[in-house]
């Protein structure tokens, strides 16, 4: 039987980056096996809708790369795939449980049941207390059908007997198990006639003809429901298999991460900025973070697979020929940001200059900078090995886009000397005539002149790097000279020494 997994986004919000880590491992059991990955959008609870989310799941999952094959914008045979659409659908097989026995209406009015759960607070419409509420099995069938034909509000029920004890095997956890006694009768038709979560899930995943499920942990306590439903429909044989992913810890590595840690601890835990209508339902993502996709997903892999060995680097092809669930742990795994952005570093180094000048040509365009391609290309391969978020190319990187903004005194201080001046005036005059005026030929010249007067080329290279970039850090001093020019390096030779003398004047006072 072909794998047809789903990944099934209720677009409630902004799809927090856990989302992405179980479309990505759908993704890669699909591929892995020859199947198909498909998007569902599980919108049925229209209270908690909000406008724009299920467009932020589609541009998530374009930006990481990972393409369904059929679902929502995607097409395919099983549509509509936004449950929204398939209301009629549920509608008549809720209606099939009731004829079936499997499942029963329940009048009782929110006010009703409110007022119970005051009463009691553990209070659950199960087996027990089911015989004391309004609802067709504790009422006269002529009743029952009376309230149906004067548009009685109500809901259909799920009739769950003491004795259905579930258990299942699931891919990661291995055997779970769930008392019938303490499951309660779970709505499956709403009042307003749309389906709950389960009811529209289960529907779906047997049309859709689904294989395997693979979902975060927090659902495993729903699939007592979800197994029960299978039953009560007589699809057993084509119920799915169930792996449920481990959480995504913290950072600090106590509890779940969640959407508000973003802010508290000053990084991203969403694919891409979103903006809510407030700031705290804002948040910054790992695009706007200045993420490659596909450092976010080897990093998201690696939060709770891995298949053994040493690599930590894996490209999305190698995944997908070593991804198996045996190779999900069952506990948690920590959120590191600074591992995420180890595999962010890493994967800038891996990447084209032509590729990352068009990732910091917007970044460069934002400050006025100078942005045509080979100029960038150029940053690029100057910094790539400097930074590990794209936006340091233009951030450390500022100096090879406009002067030095400010040096680092102390260093001056060490290497400084007031001898040396006319050593640094005489590369400043030769810059002019250096032809052609790049990295090796600069670098013999400047080397030439050292010789020529006996000077180490130790006690002046730091200086030129000062001058050139203000700090000590940086690329190569001759291969940022050659990017800056002739010109401009000349400049800053002159400018640098200005500043040197009055540095070293003020220490002298
Ligand atoms: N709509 C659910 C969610 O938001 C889907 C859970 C499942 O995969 O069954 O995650």
């Amino acid at each position: 039987m072909a794998v047809r997994v789903r990944f099934a986004p209720s677009p409630t919000g902004a799809l927090h980056i856990g989302g992405i880590r179980t479309a990505l491992y759908n993704y890669l059991f699909a591929r892995h096996y020859g199947g198909a990955f498909i998007l569902r959008i599980e919108d049925t609870d229209q209270s908690r809708h909000v406008p724009g989310a299920e467009e932020y799941v589609i541009e998530a999952l374009k930006w990481v790369g990972l393409i369904p094959d059929e679902g929502v914008g995607f097409g395919g045979d099983y549509g509509p795939y936004r449950q929204s659409e398939r209301k009629a659908i549920y509608q008549q097989y809720a209606r099939q449980l009731v004829e079936r026995g499997k499942a029963y209406y329940a009048f009782d009015t929110l006010e009703e049941l409110e007022s119970i759960r005051q009463r009691e607070a553990h209070f659950a419409y199960n087996h027990q207390t089911r015989k004391q509420l309004r609802n067709s099995l504790t009422m006269q069938p002529e009743e029952v059908e009376d309230l149906l034909q004067r548009g009685a509000p109500y809901v259909i029920r799920l009739l769950v007997e003491p004795e259905q004890d579930v258990r299942i095997q699931d891919l990661i956890r291995g055997e779970v198990a769930f008392q019938g006694s303490e499951l309660d009768d779970k709505v499956l038709l709403k009042a307003d006639g749309m389906p709950t979560y389960h009811l529209a899930n289960i529907v779906d995943d047997y049309l859709m003809r689904i294989t395997h499920v693979i979902r975060g942990e927090e659902w495993l306590s729903s699939t007592a429901h979800h197994v029960l439903l299978y039953r009560a429909f007589g699809w057993e044989n084509a119920m799915p298999q169930f792996a449920h992913l481990p959480l995504i810890l913290r950072p600090e590595g106590q509890g779940k991460l969640s959407k508000r840690d973003g802010a508290r601890f000053g990084i991203p835990v969403f694919p891409l900025s979103w903006k809510g209508a407030t700031p705290e339902d804002s948040f910054l993502g790992f695009r706007e973070a200045g993420f490659l996709p596909q450092a976010v997903l080897n990093f998201l892999a690696l939060l709770g697979w891995h298949p053994g060995g040493e690599q930590e680097v894996f490209s999305l092809e190698e995944m997908t020929r070593l991804f198996s669930l045996e190779h999900i742990s069952k506990g948690g795994a920590r959120f590191d940001y600074d591992k995420a952005k180890w595999f962010n570093q890493r994967y800038i180094m891996a990447t084209d200059n032509a590729v990352l000048a068009q990732y910091i040509r917007p970044l460069a365009e934002a400050k006025g900078y100078r942005a045509d391609q080979p100029y960038l290309e150029q940053v690029a391969a100057l910094m790539k090995e400097r930074v590990s978020l794209l936006p340091d190319f233009v951030e450390e990187g500022y100096y090879l886009f406009e002067p030095v903004r400010a040096y680092d005194d102390e260093s001056i201080r060490k290497k400084w000397n007031p001898a040396l001046q006319p050593v640094l005036e005489a590369i400043a005059d030769l810059m002019p005539g250096i032809q052609p005026f790049d990295a090796p030929t600069l670098e013999a010249a400047v080397k030439a002149l050292l010789q020529e007067r006996q000077i180490k080329p130790g006690e002046v290279l730091p200086l030129l790097r000062l001058a050139l970039v203000g700090t000590m850090k940086g690329p190569a001093v001759f291969d940022t000279a050659a990017l800056l020019g002739p010109a401009e390096t000349a400049e800053r030779l002159r400018r640098g020494m200005a500043y040197f003398l009055q540095c070293h004047e003020m220490a002298a006072r």
